[in-house]
């Protein structure tokens, strides 16, 4: 392990346009759980809450799941030291951008500032009517549904349902960088969500180099990843910023 992190460490301080692709595993350490797994989120919750025609035909229903998922649990949690170093690599100059599959904001607190959101971001609620945006502590969310106040329409959090399409600008700009990249970080994703799992993909397709940072084996690991490194987010990220600081 210790000769292979050295070996990325070169691999990232030589690349030239390196972006970040991440998923829910970089945010465990903040204490927010997966959607997959023994102690995901789908193990507690009923995915259905996040269905778009489900939501519209059950505003309330949906809304009580979605307080306390992203909320009253996602809304305390705070940036760990995975997202930190990624927020430093940009600042300096080594990291160009993150493509996130996540709507936890925490990329932003730690100071990350060319972000793709590609699921967008729950720490925003919009009317789909008039497009007004709320901030979580703008509205009154302990009476559900919350509603707009131009217009009374129930606010939607601006992430992606199941059965909604991608944000037009995040999804293009993810694919622009992904061709660019001649480096491409994967952190804590399975790659099994579509079509958020072709951006690494589409980098390897032209000619990135593909780093994979998990605890455990993902879709892309015998796939298009050419250096695994098997362990949690935060530690890996942190020992490798050890060896780069120097040099950066
Ligand atoms: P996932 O839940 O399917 O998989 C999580 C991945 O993280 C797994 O591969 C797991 O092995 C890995 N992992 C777990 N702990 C880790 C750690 N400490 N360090 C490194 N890796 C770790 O998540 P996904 O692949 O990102 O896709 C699920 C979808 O769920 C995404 O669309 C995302 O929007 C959404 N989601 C987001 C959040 C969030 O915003 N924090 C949380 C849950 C789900």
């Amino acid at each position: 392990m210790k000769n292979n992190l050295q070996k990325v460490a070169d691999v990232i301080l030589a690349s030239k346009s390196m972006i970040a692709f991440t998923g829910a595993g970089i945010s465990v350490e903040s204490g927010i759980p997966p959607f997959r797994g023994p102690e995901g989120l789908w193990s507690k919750y009923d995915p259905k809450c996040l269905d778009l025609d489900y939501f519209h035909s059950n505003p309330k229903d949906s809304w009580i799941a979605i307080k306390e998922i992203f909320y009253d649990f996602f809304g305390t949690a705070k940036p760990n030291k995975a997202h930190k170093v990624l927020a430093e690599w940009e600042q300096k100059s080594l990291l160009k951008a993150v493509v996130t599959q996540n709507i936890d904001n925490l990329h932003q607190q730690a100071g990350s500032k060319t972000i793709f959101e590609f699921h967008g971001n729950s720490q925003k609620l919009i009317c789909k009517e008039c497009n007004r945006v709320y901030l979580p502590e703008e509205v009154n969310l302990n009476d559900l549904p919350p509603c707009c106040k131009n217009d009374g329409v129930v606010l939607k959090p601006d992430f992606v349902f199941f059965g909604e399409g991608i944000p037009e600008k995040a999804y293009n700009n993810s694919l622009l960088f992904a061709r660019n990249a001649d480096l491409v970080i994967i952190v804590g994703t399975t790659g099994e969500v579509m079509p958020a799992a072709m951006i690494p993909t589409e980098a390897k397709r032209n000619g990135a180099t593909i780093i994979e940072i998990n605890t455990e084996e993902s879709n892309y690991t015998n796939r298009i990843t050419d250096f695994f490194l098997q362990g949690k987010a935060s530690e890996i990220l942190e020992q490798l910023d050890e060896l780069l600081s120097p040099k950066i």
